[in-house]
Parts: structure tokens; C-alpha cells; sequence
């Protein structure tokens, strides 16, 4: 059974779905997609995120502010201790630095990221983390900031070798999405073929970012099954090898799911 450890299901395009998400979550279950991990990036959708989780026994939330969605009044350590209360919450983020999109506000992004990799700390929890154009500062403020226990996963990665093996020395994951299979991807391929098979994460990040054949349209959970099929070619191992091992990595790392999944941690 394969994971999608990361999607945005609140924001998923539901048309060719009559009942809605719960079509979606159906239609990945039926192409072998058991699990979920449904991100937050920001307080106005954090209830929504919480409300799926809520709603379904396999998908887990994040609570945290999105690198692009910070504002002026940075979130704090308190909050994010606060958020992270609520039942089914497995991690933190997504956070990070994106200075491809804002680079204006890269101070109040700095910060932001600082108090999620705090509170991860303080918590244990796992950091999701969205880094693009901003290899250097993120890196330091893990290194700063971070703890190398709770750790956590460079998602949606793109980065040079050279960042992941940073990465990957710092205790994190790092997260494969659909654009592995993108033509242009060279770069990501030979990232991907180096990257430790128990480090190893795969995700759809839907909406966004559909993999080939479905490259343009409107990506979904199911479609994790097209780049585990591609990413388990590229590591010279069967689809349910890479099934199974990308499962034991989530849960390595997300290690509070287990426990949501079966409602211990309302106890
Ligand atoms: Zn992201
Ligand atoms: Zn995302």
C-alpha cells in the first residue's frame, strides 16, 4: 500500500467527483493508495485540514504557515504548540523559505521558519519543509534552530545533490513529487538515484504538479501511484519493494500517525 505523504486534499478540483472529496480518497484507496498526509499552509485553511483528518482514519494533518503565505505578524512558538494539540496532527509546516515566489519578505520568512523548527523541537514533531531558491539560509536555520531527532522532510524536492546530502547529514527525509518524471528532470533523476532508500519519501503535493502522463491537469492522491512506479524504476526495485519502504520511512518519521490512526492520542 502506497503513501502520499504530502497533498493539499482541501484544495483538490472535485468536478469529475459527485460525492466530492470522499470520490477522491476512494479513487486513491482503489489504486492502492492508503495513507495520506493533508498539509497546512496557512491559519485560514488550518480547520479545513483538520476537519479531513477528522473525517478519515488514514489521513493525518499538519498544522503551520506556508513560506508564501507568511505575513506580517509571524507566527509563534506558542501557537504553533497550541495548533499543535489538535487530534490527528502529525507535523509541523509546511514552512520553510520560498525566495523564488517572495523574496521581499525573507525576514518575517526566516522567522517564521525559526519557530516551527523551535516548536518541532519542543514537541518532537517533524518539520515539513518547502524550500526553494534558498538552499543556504535553509539549511543554516536547521542547523541552527533544528533538532536532529524530530528532524523532519524536504518536500516536493528540487534541489542540486548537493543540498539533499546537507540534508540527509542533518537527519531529514527527502520527499519526491510527480516532477521526477517531468522531461526536464535530469538533475532531480540522479538526486533521486543517490538519495538512501530508508530516506526516502514520496508525494503527490496535489493540486499541483500532476506527473506524467497526467503532467497539466489536475493532480490527486491516486496519482502518488505514478511516481512510486517511477521512482522504484529509477532505485532498481518492484513497486510494492518501494510501496513498503517509502511506508516504513513515513511512519518512521511521522511516528505520532500510528498512534492518530487508531486514536490513542485522544486519550
Ligand atoms: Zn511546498
Ligand atoms: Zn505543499
Amino acid at each position: 500500500m502506497i503513501v502520499d505523504s504530502h497533498c493539499h486534499l482541501d484544495r483538490l478540483e472535485l468536478s469529475r467527483y459527485p460525492d466530492g472529496l470522499a470520490g477522491a480518497i476512494a479513487a486513491a484507496n482503489e489504486a492502492g493508495v492508503s495513507e495520506m498526509l493533508c498539509v497546512c499552509i496557512s491559519d485560514e485553511n488550518r480547520q479545513a485540514v483538520l476537519d479531513i483528518a477528522a473525517a478519515y482514519p488514514n489521513i493525518y494533518a499538519s498544522v503551520g504557515i506556508h513560506p508564501t503565505d507568511v505575513s506580517d505578524e509571524v507566527v509563534s512558538v506558542e501557537t504553533l504548540i497550541e495548533w499543535s494539540r489538535a487530534a490527528k496532527v502529525v507535523a509541523l509546516g509546511e514552512s520553510g523559505l520560498d525566495y523564488h515566489y517572495s523574496a521581499d519578505n525573507a525576514d518575517n520568512q526566516k522567522q517564521s521558519f525559526s519557530n516551527h523548527l523551535i516548536a518541532g523541537g519542543q514537541l518532537g514533531l517533524p518539520i515539513i519543509v518547502h524550500t526553494r531558491a534558498a538552499k543556504e539560509d535553509t539549511i543554516a536555520l536547521i542547523k541552527d534552530y533544528g533538532s536532529t531527532e524530530s528532524a523532519g522532510v524536504m518536500h516536493c524536492f528540487t534541489e542540486s545533490w548537493e543540498m539533499a546530502k546537507q540534508a540527509l547529514d542533518l537527519n531529514y527525509y527527502i520527499s519526491i513529487s510527480g516532477i521526477v518524471t517531468f522531461k526536464n528532470a535530469d538533475e532531480l533523476r540522479d538526486v533521486t538515484r543517490q538519495v538512501p532508500l530508508d530516506r526516502l519519501l514520496i508525494e503527490t503535493d496535489s493540486p499541483y504538479l500532476a506527473p506524467i502522463p497526467y503532467r497539466g491537469k489536475p493532480n490527486e492522491p491516486k496519482y502518488v501511484r505514478q511516481v512510486a512506479e517511477y521512482v522504484a524504476e529509477l532505485k532498481g526495485v518492484t513497486l510494492e519493494q518501494l510501496a513498503e519502504i517509502t511506508r516504513d520511512n513515513f511512519h518512521r518519521l511521522f511516528s505520532r500517525a500510528e498512534q492518530a490512526r487508531t486514536g490513542l492520542a485522544e486519550a
